[in-house]
């Protein structure tokens, strides 16, 4: 399964294109910003203090020759009106205005007195101008440290965004995996269990019960397969109800478990009413024993049944004992061995084993 067929994976390109807008939505208004005050540094102080200083130059020669040129009063004039239209506060509008006028007077007739009046008010502007500039640096750089921990911390942010989406995938991908295995798993268990019982199925019995003799041989032991059959189920199902009867056969399967619930005890629903036990590991008296044991605690349950002798539910069984002389027998054999026992119990009366 792929775990990109997940709806919630739709969440991945959300969190990246939200994350890429954000980001260059941080990149670039902090360049706007920077731009705006790289702009206003350059074309709002350095290029009009320069052609201020070239105003003053030709006032200065004008004064030494004591007449201005008229190629002169054209370069006046184009510095002072790039100067004098470039954004201005009305308080230096003001200041402006006068000194225009005087540059206007300067044009009709040459004034040494009002020469030296504009280089020196000219001279003032330029060194506002430097202060401006220089507290505008200031403000630069500040807005420059500030750009700095913006992008820091934006950077930090899509740093730990990246790695949380990551984190998500690796989460999701190791869910997506633990869940195959335990529905694996729970194949695995489920192919090998009855459903009505929970006890091993009759695929099961067939691969313990073909390898039963073998594992007997290798660990030196004793063995026996127990077949066993309610007795009149047929008859119960015809009184009680199919129902009844299915409960019955759990009530069974729950005190065979009970019975047999020590190490190497199998237990299997090998038909509709039937069942298999291979002990491994035995001697013929416990073995007895168990089953004296199991025919006491099904009696014990006191399930009705008027079809039967005794008035209540009881089992037949057939026995098979693996040892030294059997071991060598094939399966098939084994099998029929019990089946033959089995039916000896129900011709002898039903309600007993026979070995
Ligand atoms: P005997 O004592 O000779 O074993 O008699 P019997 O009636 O038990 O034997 P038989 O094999 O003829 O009948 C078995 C019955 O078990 C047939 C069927 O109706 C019933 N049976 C088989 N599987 C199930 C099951 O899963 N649930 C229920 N309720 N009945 C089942
Ligand atoms: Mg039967
Ligand atoms: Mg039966």
């Amino acid at each position: 399964m792929n775990i990109f067929n997940n709806k919630r994976f739709f969440i991945l390109p959300i969190v990246i294109i939200v994350s890429l807008i954000f980001s260059s939505f941080l990149f670039f208004n902090q360049i706007d910003k920077l731009k705006k005050q790289i702009d206003n540094l350059y074309f709002g102080t350095f290029i009009p203090v320069h052609k201020l200083h070239n105003i003053v130059n030709i006032y200065d020669k004008a004064i030494y020759i004591n007449k201005l040129l008229k190629k002169d009063k054209k370069k006046i004039s184009e510095g002072w009106n790039y100067y004098y239209k470039s954004y201005k506060t009305n308080k230096e509008k003001a200041i402006l205005k006068k000194i225009d006028l005087k540059i206007l007077k300067s044009f009709k007739r040459y004034d040494s007195k009002l020469f030296l009046n504009i280089v020196l008010n000219i001279n003032n502007i330029i060194e506002y101008e430097v202060n401006v500039a220089s507290s505008q640096r200031k403000v630069f750089l500040e807005k420059y440290k500030q750009m700095n921990e913006y992008l820091k911390y934006s950077l930090i942010i899509i740093l730990l965004m990246s790695l949380a989406l990551v984190a998500y995938i690796i989460y999701l991908s190791l869910q997506k995996h633990t869940e195959l295995e335990k529905l694996t798993n729970k194949y695995k268990i489920d192919s090998i269990t009855d459903g009505l019982t929970n006890l091993y199925n009759r695929k099961h019995f067939d691969l313990i019960f073909s390898k039963m003799t073998i594992i007997a041989k290798e660990n030196n032991w004793k063995c026996a397969f127990v077949m066993l059959d309610i007795d009149f189920f047929k008859p119960f199902n015809d009184t009680y109800g199919h129902d009844m009867g299915d409960m019955v056969i759990k009530s069974v399967a729950n005190t065979l478990r009970k019975s047999f619930n020590k190490q190497y005890e199998y237990i299997f629903r090998i038909g509709g009413e039937e069942f298999g036990v291979i002990i491994f590991d035995i001697t013929i008296s416990k073995l007895k024993k168990s089953l004296d044991n199991l025919q006491l605690n099904i009696k014990n349950l006191q399930i009705p049944h008027t079809a039967s002798a005794t008035g209540y539910l009881t089992i037949s069984m057939g026995v098979t004992l693996v040892d030294n002389n059997s071991i060598n027998k094939e399966i098939k054999e084994l099998y029929k061995a019990a089946d033959d026992k089995l039916y000896h119990s129900k011709e002898n009366g039903r309600d007993q084993y026979t070995i």
